[in-house]
């Protein structure tokens, strides 16, 4: 059985100050779940006091992006040592914000994948196809590229430990989800192209969220299928009662 994982992405939102009150008005509305992880990923600035928000709380705090070096001359980056000397525990990799507007391909996701790894950071892998490549015929053909890019030289273990996000990148942001079949499928899809590279028992293993548009109205449904191990939630993560809606998708 795979646990599922609801993680929130906040992106480039909130201040320290609006963070705390965010995971203050949170923590009471998921209480009590224990079967579900949760986890919410938070920009760089909000980490250590997010951290220290969810004390007494099973919430987990995660990063957006991590560097693929260990230190040294690359503005603008932080890496994994500086990510967990703040309580980082998970991190969103290869998010299609960053593949869109900041350059991110198959291969830097590769190499930031395996530092988080290599620095005990459980990655949230994001993967997806455009509406232009989804009306092409061509999603499958993407998503082997993307993890085959993404994933080059793993070993068995290492896929495990990886948390695979399927975010159709039109559905992302723009209240169109996909339909459950549909993200179901692709997630099938995705857990073949798995066991292909890494076998069919540790394919099974792999924990595999949807994201995009996911909120508290279309998440059981969404959740309910065999394949969807979970949520990677952007503007409902924003709101605490829409988030811990989401989080409580089976009542
Ligand atoms: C995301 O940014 O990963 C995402 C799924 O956003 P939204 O839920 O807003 O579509």
């Amino acid at each position: 059985m795979r646990k599922p994982i609801i993680a929130g992405n906040w992106k480039m939102n909130n201040t320290q100050a609006e963070a705390v009150e965010l995971i203050n008005a949170l923590k009471p509305l998921v209480a009590d779940v224990t079967k579900t992880d949760v986890v919410v990923c938070v920009p760089y600035t909000c980490i250590e006091k997010v951290k220290k928000a969810v004390r007494g709380s099973k919430i987990k705090v995660g990063a957006e992006n991590v560097a693929w070096a260990d230190k040294g001359a690359f503005t603008g980056e932080i890496s994994a040592n500086m990510l967990k000397e703040v309580g980082a525990e998970y991190v969103i990799i290869g998010h299609s914000e960053r593949r869109q507007y900041f350059g991110e391909t198959d291969k830097t996701v590769n190499m930031r994948t395996v530092q988080a790894l290599k620095n005990d950071l459980k990655p949230i892998v994001c993967v997806g196809e455009t509406l232009d490549e989804r009306e092409g015929g061509i999603t499958n053909k993407v998503l082997d590229t993307q993890l085959y890019g993404a994933f080059e030289g793993f070993t068995q273990d290492d896929i495990k430990k990886v948390v695979i996000a399927y975010e159709p990148v039109w559905a992302i942001g723009t209240g169109k989800t996909a339909t459950s079949e549909q993200a179901n499928d692709t997630i099938k899809y995705i857990r073949k192209v798995l066991a292909k590279m890494f076998t069919r028992p540790v394919a099974n293993k792999v924990r595999i969220q949807y994201g995009g548009s996911m909120n508290p109205k279309n998440a059981s449904e969404l959740m309910a299928m065999s394949d969807i191990d979970g949520g990677l939630i952007g503007g409902a993560s924003l709101k605490a009662e829409d988030f811990s809606k989401v989080v409580k998708f089976n009542g």
